[in-house]
């Protein structure tokens, strides 16, 4: 029987894909990984961000269907598979207070229920790895944070038969991992790359605000080296054109300093039913050598 690898990776909206784990994700795919990525909701709460296309009419009133578009294209450029949650973006509340969250929106659905198509999908696709945020969501947007919560569930109760009936054949996943992405080292070893060669940097401000910020001192424990997929990375990203400025900070980071002061994109373990060791270059470390697998 040939042995095939599967990554699973879970993401709230489409074009968290392609700024979170991409690179590593065409990597596995040139390795010959199957690579399948659950997208929560359909982004139809997000602001058009690229200043080109705001105030399009078309757009705005086609929003579900201009995004859905734009994650067809990134899918094609990252060479993965692709499939909806079909739950409904909760938007990003502004304001003090905080407005409530949209009625029926994914934020607010009972987790246990909402996982429930995520672990259909588990056990149907069997990832041996699974990619998600960590419990602050990378970045406090409520649809995170629920893609946080519905993944954890899922990861414990796919390979449980009790759990979830009729949902097909228990699968269990060996690794789940958080994208931990823009972690602090990598930001502040490009900030000062930059400085260094005499060039702009972007990060001044944020590093300086990220001194209070809940994400210092998590644990980085894989280092996946992926440099050679950052452009396939920023094509699939820009192929999302209502959600970025191809002009904006993002890309200002010239790419071969990216390549060479960080040449990787970074996880954090969560959960593992197989042995490793810590630090990883590999989210398949434990599995990819053991006769285990299936
Ligand atoms: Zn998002």
């Amino acid at each position: 029987m040939t042995k095939q690898l599967r990554l699973m990776a879970v993401h709230a909206h489409p074009d968290d894909e392609s700024s979170k784990g991409a690179a590593t994700m065409a990597k596995y795919v040139s390795e010959g990984v199957d690579v399948l990525v659950a997208t929560c909701t359909g982004g139809e709460r997000g602001s058009i961000l690229n200043p080109k296309l705001q105030g399009d009419t078309y757009i705005e009133e086609h929003i579900h269907e201009v995004r859905a578009k734009e994650m067809a294209e990134a899918r094609e450029i990252l060479g993965v598979k692709q499939e909806w949650l079909g739950f409904v973006d909760s938007g990003l509340p502004e304001g003090d207070p905080l407005p409530p969250l949209p009625e029926g929106c994914f934020a607010l659905q009972d987790v246990e229920a909402a996982a429930e198509p995520l672990v259909r999908l588990i056990r149907s696709f069997r990832p041996h790895v699974i990619t998600t945020y960590d419990e602050n969501g990378g970045y406090p947007h409520p649809d995170h944070i629920m893609t946080h919560k519905i993944s954890m569930v899922a990861y414990e109760a796919a390979g449980d038969p009790e759990r979830y009936p009729g949902t097909g054949e228990p699968w269990t996943p060996l690794k789940l991992y958080y994208n931990q992405g823009f972690n602090r080292p990598r930001t502040v070893a490009l900030h000062e790359a930059l400085l260094a060669r005499g060039l702009e940097s972007p990060y001044g401000e944020w590093l300086e605000r990220w001194d209070e910020s809940d994400r210092e001192g998590r644990t980085l424990t894989t280092f996946v080296p992926s440099a050679e997929f950052f452009p396939v990375r920023d094509k699939a990203l820009i192929a999302h054109a209502t959600q970025i400025d191809p002009e904006g900070g993002w890309f200002r980071v010239p790419m071969e300093v990216q390549q060479e002061v960080w040449p990787t994109e970074d996880y954090e373990l969560a959960k593992s039913r197989v042995p490793t060791s810590i630090p990883e270059s590999d989210l398949f470390a434990g599995i990819r050598d053991n006769d285990g697998y299936e």
